[in-house]
């Protein structure tokens, strides 16, 4: 009998992450790692990539990319294959949130979104597509956010970053799926990482999130909680793995049904 893990069809298959030192970014390396993969971590800090993949051990690597740097983004994933072999799965994790309202989001908060967030998630998953092609195999999961389809206070700009990121990744498994390429979302909500905390003023907006508020005119999470990077995690791996073969274009809310209300 085929084990849990052998059914997944991770074992030792090479899969890249990208802000991948960050709350979610942590939680899709360790697991991807826990089921066999080989993983490579990238991220802006070349020295917290290799910290992490010393901290998970044999089979994890480090990697310093600024996907705000194009032309870094090729020679990187090169660097990847000839380090680790065939990429067979990306996972665009790296994101930037500068929340302000939208009259008073600047030109350069605007870029800071958009150039990690949807061009360097399309650069990325450009340059790992072209050479999964030709090998007719391959999966990509991209972290958007709930908030691609929700507008929210002070999110204008974060929130249309991520639109874009949603249609470029299902555009690809549009394109890709004829040479066997998977291309999917998860759409994370509130979730208990550097990113969110740094939203918070005082300790009672986590009750308001959960219960919703006036302000956001929202009736809050319908499961009752914040969520763990765990949670994001479990949908990615499930959509990299062969127990998916046949979810592609496919966006997958993890935040406790908040966009539903
Ligand atoms: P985080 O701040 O802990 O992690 C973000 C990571 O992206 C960091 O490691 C950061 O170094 C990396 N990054 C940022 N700019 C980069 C660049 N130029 N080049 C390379 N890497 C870069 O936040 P998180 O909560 O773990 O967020 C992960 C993803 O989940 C993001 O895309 C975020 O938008 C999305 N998300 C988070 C939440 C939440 O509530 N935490 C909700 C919805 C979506």
């Amino acid at each position: 009998m085929r084990t849990a893990m052998e059914l997944a069809g991770f074992d030792e298959r090479v899969a890249i992450v990208t802000g991948a030192t960050g709350g979610i970014g942590r939680a899709v390396m360790k697991s991807l790692h826990d089921a066999g993969a080989v993983v490579a971590a990238l991220d802006r800090d070349a020295a917290a990539c290799a910290a992490l993949a010393r901290e998970i051990g044999a089979g994890a690597h480090g990697y310093g990319l600024d996907l705000r740097r194009a032309d870094d983004i090729d020679p990187v994933v090169d660097r990847v294959e000839r380090d680790l072999g065939p990429i067979a799965c990306l996972v665009n994790v790296a994101g930037v949130l500068v929340a302000a309202p939208a009259l008073e989001t600047d030109a350069a908060a605007w870029d800071a979104m958009f150039d990690v967030n949807a061009r360097g998630a399309f650069l990325v998953s450009r340059a790992v597509a072209r050479r999964m092609l030709p090998r007719r195999q391959g999966g990509i999961v991209t972290v958007a956010s709930n908030a691609a389809g929700v507008p929210r206070h002070g999110m204008a700009a974060y929130a249309a970053s991520k639109a874009a990121a949603v249609m470029i990744t299902r555009s690809l498994g549009l394109e890709l799926g004829r040479h066997g390429i998977r291309c999917n979302v998860v759409a994370p909500g509130s979730t208990r990482t550097a990113m969110l905390s740094a939203l918070w003023r005082d300790p009672s907006d986590e009750a308001q999130v959960i219960a919703g508020s006036l302000e956001t005119f929202k009736p809050g999470i319908p499961l009752g909680r914040i969520g763990e990077p765990q949670d994001v995690a479990n949908a990615v791996l499930f959509l990299l793995s062969d127990q998916a073969a046949h979810v592609t274009m496919a966006v997958v809310a993890v935040d406790g049904g908040a966009a539903q209300t």
